[in-house]
């Protein structure tokens, strides 16, 4: 059989690297998979298409509009995941840990398309936060945005995740409407390819929004500008290498490294063997010990025990983890495939000999492993490891040494505050697990922890059925974490995007602020005129387009009925003495919600007509009482629009009610939903 050479997608088209191919082994069998080789790519001319080429055609598509290229490109994936998965096999991966990667990487583009489309606007630049008011007529005002930056994503990934690895990045860095070039790990890159095929095909992307290089890359980093964004994920001396390159601390380039992590687990002091709480804790340190054969950044490294349960948590760990089959992964009996390659096993040996001087092998055995399946050559496989050190204090090895493999190291601790300073001494992780059934325990450890972990998951008999368990970020939350993890942050839904934006901020009169952000900010120009707003069409609307209402004035009576009609007959309502004692009320006052609902009543046009739902209100705030006599106006202007399909969309109205005197009685945003 003919063995593949994978091809760089550079400047539009497919390159064969011109000589110097490196073979790519499988890891089960040590065959030659592919070979790969980016020689004669010009790597300014990579860069310069993304800048010149990409970049523009992505800035000019809104964010719905990438967030909807997102959404198929993932459908891609899916529909062709068999054949991905045949691939993923030939990187020791089973069918589970293939799921985590391939279905797990489509998951990340929909969830990022879904998030792009329901908390982004359609429009092309991203408001962050309210307007500022710096100044005492409000005729100047401040407000900060993000832009896409003008430059190029480089998206470097390690290769334990070839597809989710750059799915993740990917999605964020096009949602913020920025070009990117994907290097893949070159040991797995067979598999990043033939992914990178799929979503070039879709016809989706725009051109120069998406290149690979599959191999080195040469001077790339030579020809890196201050628009450019660097997101790597390996390990901490490559991290350094990169981060510490010439042009990058000399042009700023932003760089968002994921890297090492030493993981905690901790088994709270409250989850004796008797508690559902010690099996869970058992279950998760197999599971991350096995699940890609520890070959998870996020894998549990050290799991940390009260010292009066050593011997249970050990004696329970080896009883599971020898449970687990080791072989073949395209077989559906083995339950743990092989690592990478023959040389990261050689690695990981290496590691646990080292860890060995200062903890004991209780399980497993690094010389010998028995695999089952006639195609697996032993060479990439190990059996899982589990050590024991019972001084973690007097030890330094286990605190610092990543066996990138089937390996943890089970701990003592004295007291919670130890067990924390124990995690602690990781000096920085992606994450770290808690189990314990007490929230007061979980609430000590995030305090003293929290600063050295990206994401802290507590796991109980409440949550463990529908936990994602310790070592899936998930595309919603913040993945990545201080110090040795390499300090860096991704996903987390739009927060991930903004790291391929620039935020600004914006000073200027209310009215250009509007024209720029395409909201209206108060003190900008309305349009009081008729027709009424509520008679335009979501189209037809036009930013600042208001109502101003006539006053409306509120009696007892009034406050009265509404409290019999409603129940809410609380005493600063109804009771003149008690609500005078208040430190709030002159005297009894009207409802909250009876000012809004007179409000709705001054404004609202009553006819069927564009506005077809009341959808809620946002940073409701009542500002001054309203007293029996006093009268209400209100002002409603159109503040910005989101079109949600070809049927309506959504319009936010800025509403201030005011009194006789011109105080801010309440000041909030009402949303509806209108025709187009
Ligand atoms: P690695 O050797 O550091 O390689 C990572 C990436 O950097 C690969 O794509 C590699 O390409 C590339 N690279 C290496 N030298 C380079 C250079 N001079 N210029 C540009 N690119 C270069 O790490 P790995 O062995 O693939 O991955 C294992 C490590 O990654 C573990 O330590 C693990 O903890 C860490 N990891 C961290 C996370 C996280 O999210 N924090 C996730 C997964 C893995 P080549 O393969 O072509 O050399």
């Amino acid at each position: 059989m003919t063995v593949p050479i994978l091809k760089n997608y550079v400047q539009g088209k497919w390159f064969e690297g011109r000589g110097g191919l490196v073979d790519i082994a499988s890891a089960v069998t040590g065959e030659t998979v592919a070979k790969t080789s980016s020689a004669g790519v010009d790597f300014k001319g990579v860069l310069d298409y993304a800048r010149h080429v990409g970049g523009p055609a992505l800035r000019k598509l809104t964010f719905h509009e990438r967030a909807y290229i997102l959404k198929d490109l993932a459908k891609a994936i899916t529909d062709k995941k068999e054949d991905l998965y045949k691939l993923s096999t030939e990187t020791g991966a089973t069918r589970k840990d293939g799921w985590i990667d391939i279905e797990g990487g489509a998951g990340t583009l929909y969830s990022m398309s879904s998030k792009g489309r329901r908390e982004l606007p359609d429009d092309v630049i991203l408001i962050d936060g309210a307007p500022e008011t710096i100044s005492r007529e409000g005729t100047f005002v401040g407000q900060h945005v993000y832009t896409s930056r003008h430059g190029v994503a480089v998206l470097i990934d390690a290769f334990n995740f070839p597809v989710w690895g750059m799915l993740e990045k990917l999605s964020t860095a096009l949602l913020a409407g920025m070009p990117a070039i994907v290097k893949p790990a070159t040991q797995t890159a067979y598999l990043t390819e033939a992914a990178v095929r799929i979503m070039i095909e879709t016809g989706r992307l725009p051109e120069g929004a998406l290149q690979l290089v599959v191999g080195s890359v040469g001077d790339l980093f030579d020809h890196l500008i201050g628009q450019d964004v660097v997101s790597f994920t390996g390990s901490a001396s490559t991290a350094l290498k990169l981060k510490s390159h010439p042009r990058v601390l000399s042009e700023g380039v932003r760089f968002i490294a994921e890297q090492d992590s030493l993981n905690a687990s901790i088994l709270g002091p409250d989850a004796g063997p008797d508690t559902p709480e010690f099996d869970l804790f058992i279950k998760e340190v197999v599971r991350e010990m096995t699940v890609k054969a520890g070959q998870k950044c996020t894998a549990i490294r050290r799991a940390f025990v009260p010292a009066a349960l050593m011997d249970a948590a050990e004696a329970a760990l080896k009883a599971r983890l020898s449970k687990i089959t080791i072989g073949d992964p395209a077989l559906e009996d083995a339950r743990m495939g092989a690592l990478v390659s023959a040389a990261q096993c050689k690695d990981v040996r290496e590691k646990i000999r080292e860890l060995a001087g200062e903890a004991r092998i209780v399980h497993g055995d690094i010389e010998d492993v028995e695999v089952i399946g006639a195609r697996a050559k032993k060479d990439a496989f190990i059996s899982p490891v589990l050590l024991r050190c019972d001084d973690p204090w007097g030890a330094k090895k286990v605190h610092e040494v990543e066996a990138f493999g089937p390996v943890s190291t089970l701990m003592p601790y004295r007291d919670l505050d130890d067990a924390i300073a124990l995690a602690d001494r990781g000096e920085g992780s992606l994450v770290m697990s808690v189990f314990t059934y007490d929230g007061d325990i979980a609430r000590q450890v995030v305090l003293g922890a929290g600063a050295f972990h990206g994401r802290i998951i507590v796991i109980n008999r409440d949550c463990a059925k529908e936990s994602t368990g310790h070592g899936s970020p998930l595309p919603v939350l913040v993945h990545g974490g201080p110090g040795r993890a390499g300090g860096g942050e991704e996903l987390g839904g739009v927060r991930g995007v903004k790291h391929y934006m620039q935020r600004t901020a914006l000073q200027g009169s209310p009215d250009v602020i509007s024209k720029i952000v395409r909201s209206w900010t108060r003190g900008a120009k309305t349009d009081a005129g008729a027709p009424h707003p509520f008679r335009l069409k979501f189209g037809e609307l036009e930013l600042g387009k208001t109502i101003e209402t006539a006053p409306r004035t509120i009696t007892l009576e009034d406050i009265e009925h509404f409290a019999h009609f409603t129940g809410d007959t609380f005493y600063a309502h109804m009771d003149e003495a008690a609500a005078k004692a208040n430190p709030f009320f002159p005297g009894r006052v009207a409802h909250g919600y009876l000012i809004l609902s007179f409000a709705a009543g001054l404004f609202v046009d009553p006819a069927p007509g564009p506005v077809l739902a009341n959808y809620g209100l946002d940073d409701l705030r009542f500002l001054t009482p309203v007293s029996p006599g006093d009268s209400i106006k209100v002002r409603l202007t159109a503040k910005s629009k989101k079109k949600r399909n070809d049927d309506y969309g959504e319009v936010r109205w800025d509403v201030s009610v005011t009194n006789q005197k011109g105080e801010p009685v309440a000041s909030y945003d009402l949303l509806t939903m209108n025709a187009i």
